[in-house]
């Protein structure tokens, strides 16, 4: 009853820009969340791993009670003695030289468009306002004005125009194609390493590593999106280091706010960031004394916790368990690390129904392109507690192939 309430009012005052599962979430810790009938679930969402490290992980509400409580926000206008110490943790742990300060992922891959074209213009000498950046296709970069431009999903772009151009698409993991793409006004290829939203694709063996040679022969910056991938979501810090491949600018988001506020970075060597002068982009919270602790405290825990090795580990055992399940309704088990995505076949049912009955069974996820399951959870999740997804993951499953034989 209060729950319909809520849903209801969220309709009546709320744009209708998404279309969430019906449950109202109230309490979260660890991998867990509750719902306003005191229901417990499975969190495999984990917000699109902005809540990596699980929820209201005490050591990260911890770091952010007690910035919060001491100094939150100054704005850019003045140092705080806190931005320093995060931006350095940051650059040692991925290896980049400098690092900028945003909120959102989106703001975070604005800024590397930005950093790209000035960097093309001031540095490799391509004529004003001509720099290209490539981009895949199935990408998914955020929501901006300018990146829906780029987007191949029609639905993002419709009705949002006039488009920013400047953006060039090719097939994801088809190297010829990026070879052949280049022209001297090249500034930057962007990609993901793995793509997430388009459903958890993983480009064949290799295809980093060969991005970044091509990049390095031809004078073109890689900026991979790391903002949904890095900070041991695949397995390892970030997934360009299954091939380690450092590229020239890097975006980070979602985790890195320890799943408590919108915190990001843009990364990249000294050659790039150095295009930025006084007065060229900012952001009133971006880097805040209070976002600067929480992100230090995150990647703080991540190193310390080794949560990437446990992703890798326990990313294995759950996608051999997934494997053992051997259920017809399944036509695929992909990803890396606790990355993992399940096919659903779309003769037999939907991949919305299916998230429907996991729900139902005290699993949350979501279905995302119609056919794919997101199976994503904190990292902090133990093999018991994997054992646990799998039997509601079997039970759900069951009970849908016993409606389909029906
Ligand atoms: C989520 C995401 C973004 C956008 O991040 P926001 O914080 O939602 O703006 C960009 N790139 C990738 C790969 C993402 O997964």
């Amino acid at each position: 009853m209060r729950m319909h309430k809520v849903m209801e009012a969220e309709k009546l005052y709320g744009a209708q820009n998404y279309n969430p599962l019906p449950v109202v979430l109230v309490k979260g810790e660890g991998v867990h969340v509750w719902d306003d009938n005191g229901k417990q679930y499975i969190d495999m969402m984990s917000a699109y791993s902005a809540v990596s490290y699980g929820h209201s992980n005490p050591k990260l509400v911890d770091a952010l009670a007690k910035q919060a409580g001491t100094l939150a926000v100054v704005s850019r206008a003045f140092y705080s003695d806190k931005l320093a110490a995060f931006l350095e943790y940051a650059c040692k742990l991925v290896g980049q030289d400098k690092a900028l300060a945003m909120n959102s992922g989106a703001e975070a891959v604005e800024t590397a468009v930005k950093a790209a074209r000035k960097w093309a213009y001031t540095v490799k000498g391509v004529p004003s306002d001509q720099a290209e950046i490539i981009v895949c296709e199935g990408n998914f970069h955020g929501r901006t004005t300018t990146i829906v431009s780029f987007s191949s999903e029609e639905q993002y772009k419709a009705g949002f125009g006039p488009l920013t151009p400047g953006f060039k698409m090719i097939p994801y993991g088809d190297i010829d194609a990026l070879e052949k793409a280049i022209t001297p006004n090249t500034a930057a290829f962007l990609m993901e390493p793995i793509q997430g939203e388009s459903g958890i694709h993983t480009p064949p063996e290799g295809y980093l590593k060969q991005c970044a040679e091509i990049c390095k022969q031809n004078d073109v910056l890689l900026l991979c999106d790391e903002i949904q991938t890095g900070l041991g979501r695949t397995g390892k810090i970030l997934a360009c280091d299954h091939e380690g491949v450092k590229p020239d600018g890097l975006m980070l988001g979602k985790a890195l706010g320890g799943g408590l506020l919108p915190v990001s970075l843009f990364l990249s060597k000294a050659e790039v960031m150095n295009v930025f002068t006084p007065g060229d982009h900012g952001s009133t919270f971006g880097g805040s004394p209070l976002a600067a602790s929480v992100g230090l405290a995150a990647l703080q825990l991540l190193v310390d916790e080794s949560l990437d090795v446990h992703a890798r580990d326990m990313g294995e055992y759950f996608m051999d368990q997934l494997r053992a399940l051997n259920s017809p309704l399944i036509t695929d088990i992909r990803g890396k690390g606790l990355f993992i995505g399940l096919e659903i076949d779309p003769k037999q049912a939907s991949a919305r129904d299916v998230s429907l009955q996991l729900l139902e069974d005290g699993l949350l996820t979501k279905d995302t392109h119609y056919t794919v399951i997101r199976l994503c959870p904190p990292l902090t999740i133990t093999k018991a507690q994997i054992d646990e997804a799998i039997n509601i993951i079997k039970h759900s499953l069951k009970k849908i192939e016993k409606t389909l034989a029906a």
